[in-house]
């Protein structure tokens, strides 16, 4: 099946994890990419891997910082001047932030982590959207958390940033839908990528791989999830597939957001 055939797709977070195995199962699909990221390094990795799958696929990456409202512009122009359209767009960089209860979250920490996931998100709905309502179509994903539909507790910045994301998907797909242009969020739970890497890092040090199993023995599938699972998932809601799926959040995380 190739549904992004003549199609043009931008990923933020290209560089790693969700963003890349996302990229890679468009790229599989026939999609010409965007990459942006912070991460050169993480970009170039992602475009040799895409090559390795899709040796005709179009890809270019561009560094930037989705946190940056004028690198934001920048590169939303630079793919509709590439390519001539924007089809799909999954705007999902985003860090986790250091964790601590509230009372000691750090004030530094909390706008570093909402400017980087809410504001980014922000900014590129804020120009994909211009782009999107002309063409009249495209669809967009944003990445929300389970942390933002649920209390995870030791994340103000990233609950905050997540639920955020979560307001703005639905605030936007109410205005947008008559254009053409469907909005939807995801809510991955804990998917192994260098993200939860770091973050079990930060609670277990060393031991990280054992608190890992202790982490997921309380889901209702007993593990990680994949970043490929992630990948399916964000190519078909920004496939014509789902084109009547807006406004909606659709969790991917084993069960575990209904349990508790
Ligand atoms: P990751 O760390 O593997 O990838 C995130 C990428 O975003 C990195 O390449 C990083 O360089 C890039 N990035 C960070 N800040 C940036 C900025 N200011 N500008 C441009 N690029 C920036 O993590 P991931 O797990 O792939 O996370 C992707 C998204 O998924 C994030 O929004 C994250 O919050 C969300 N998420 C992840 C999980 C999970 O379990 N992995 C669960 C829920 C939500």
């Amino acid at each position: 099946m190739k549904r992004f055939e003549n199609k043009v797709v931008l990923v933020t977070g290209g560089g790693s994890g969700l963003g890349r195995a996302s990229a890679l199962q468009v790229a599989r699909e026939g999609a010409k990419l965007v990459l942006v990221d912070l991460n050169k390094d993480g970009l170039e990795e992602s475009k040799k891997e895409i090559l390795s799958v899709a040796p005709e696929a179009e890809v270019e990456v561009v560094e930037a910082d989705v946190a940056d409202q004028k690198e934001v512009e920048k590169f939303v122009q630079y793919t509709v001047d590439k390519f001539g359209k924007i089809d799909g767009f999954f705007n999902n960089a985003g860090v986790e932030g250091k964790q601590s209860e509230t009372e000691n979250y750090g004030i530094d920490e909390f706008n570093r982590v909402v400017s980087i996931n809410l504001n980014g998100v922000f900014y590129g709905m804020k120009y994909v959207l211009k782009v999107m309502k002309e063409q009249g179509f495209g669809s967009i994903v944003n990445t929300a958390s389970v942390g933002g539909i649920r209390g995870i507790g030791n994340q103000s910045g990233y609950a905050a940033s997540k639920h955020g994301v979560v307001g703005l998907t639905r605030n936007s797909g109410v205005e947008y839908g008559q254009y053409g242009v469907s909005i939807k969020a995801i809510a991955p739970g804990a998917i192994m990528t260098p993200m939860v890497e770091g973050s079990l890092k930060q609670i277990g040090g060393e031991n990280w791989e054992e608190v890992g199993k202790e982490f997921v023995s309380v889901n209702p599938m007993k593990r990680f999830g994949k970043p490929e699972e992630i990948g399916y998932l964000v190519a078909f809601l920004l496939s014509d597939q789902a084109d009547f799926i807006n406004a909606a959040v659709v969790p991917i995380d084993g069960g575990q957001s209904y349990k508790y």
